[in-house]
């Protein structure tokens, strides 16, 4: 068995392996995907340190890191289900194998929920974004749009609007689901359009970068276009959870409840990153909390292996 098991290979879970590594003790980490989102990120110019790098890139000095040290990494591999015991916990896989941790840390990171609409996949990273506070700056005094009128999207708006000439705001629903406050905020600026009731359509662009989006008014069944360099899709980050469901618990938006220390509701189980309810999912704040779980799952190895 492990003593240190992490499931999930993004930069939460190969910083905790790193800080788990240099312990000296057992670790082990399995990843459907190692390197995680950033494998699917173009420009990163947020992680402290390193001015300028790119998601592959990064992936790929993450996974060289880890090696260097006495850590399994078992890629390619699917976790289904946790089973909490005694002494051991479980983690069964989808090609129907067990792993085994005296403590486990989850870090399965979370995804964008997608629009589906055509130009969303092929523009991806070219001109259609998901993160404002990674990919914001990329579009200073460019013209953007942003789809979804709940917090995220909204804040996202507002946030833009700062750096942007002219941001556009389309909800689906007849008003904006956010708290009322921003909604004030966002109604305040004056490089703002507010779109309501309005189904996007398509993304549109020029073969090469995006140059529009197309909206159906939901009232009246006409389709509109606006031209712009950027689309933001603020309609959800899904925590990859699904299998964990009825094991731990859960906020209600799926994700794992952590306290101060990464500590889960299952004693000896940690989780830290994009999939826990830390409040904001950014790769250096996923990294620090990497670390964090991977100290204190070593702090209860200390602890139990007492008695
Ligand atoms: P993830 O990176 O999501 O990694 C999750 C890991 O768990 C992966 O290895 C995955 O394969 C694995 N996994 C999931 N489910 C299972 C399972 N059931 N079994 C086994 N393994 C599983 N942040 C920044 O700070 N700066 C940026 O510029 C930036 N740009 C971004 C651009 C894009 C397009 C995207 C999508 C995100 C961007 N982010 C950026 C956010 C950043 O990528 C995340 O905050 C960060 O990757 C979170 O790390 P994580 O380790 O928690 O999760």
């Amino acid at each position: 068995a492990y003593d240190v098991l992490i499931v999930g290979g993004g930069p939460a879970g190969a910083a905790a392996a790193i800080y788990a590594a240099r312990k000296g003790i057992r670790t082990g980490v399995v990843a459907e995907r190692f390197g995680g989102q950033v494998l699917d990120t173009l420009a990163i110019e947020n992680f402290i340190s390193v001015k300028e790098t790119e998601g592959p890139q990064f992936a790929t000095a993450l996974e060289q890191h880890v090696k260097a040290y006495d850590v399994d990494i078992m890629n390619v591999q699917r976790a289904e289900a946790l089973v909490p015991g005694d002494k051991l916990i479980e983690v069964k896989l989808a090609n129907g194998g067990v792993l085994k941790g005296k403590t486990v840390i989850l870090s399965t990171g979370a995804r964008w929920r997608n629009v589906n609409v055509p130009g969303e996949q092929e523009y991806k990273n070219k001109g259609v974004a998901y993160c404002p506070h990674c990919d914001g700056p990329l579009f200073k005094g460019k013209r953007v749009s942003v789809i979804g009128g709940g917090n995220s999207g909204v804040e996202a708006a507002i946030d833009l609007a700062g750096i942007v000439a002219h941001v556009t705001l389309i909800e689906f629903a007849a008003e904006l689901k956010a708290d009322a406050v921003l909604v004030r905020k966002l109604k305040s600026l004056p490089n703002v359009t507010i779109v309501t009731s309005a189904q996007t359509t398509e993304i549109t662009g020029d073969g090469q970068r995006v140059n529009g989006i197309s909206y159906k008014e939901r009232d009246t069944g006409e389709v509109k276009h606006v031209e712009l360099e950027g689309v933001f899709v603020q309609i959800g980050l899904v925590p990859n959870t699904e299998w964990l469901k009825g094991t731990l618990a859960l906020s209600k938006h799926g994700e794992i409840e952590i306290d101060a220390r990464g500590q889960t509701s299952i004693p000896g189980v940690f989780a830290a990153g994009d999939v826990t309810t830390v409040p904001f999912k950014q790769i250096v704040i996923a990294v620090g909390a990497g670390a964090t779980a991977a100290l204190s799952a070593f702090d209860h190895l200390i602890r139990s292996s007492a008695d």
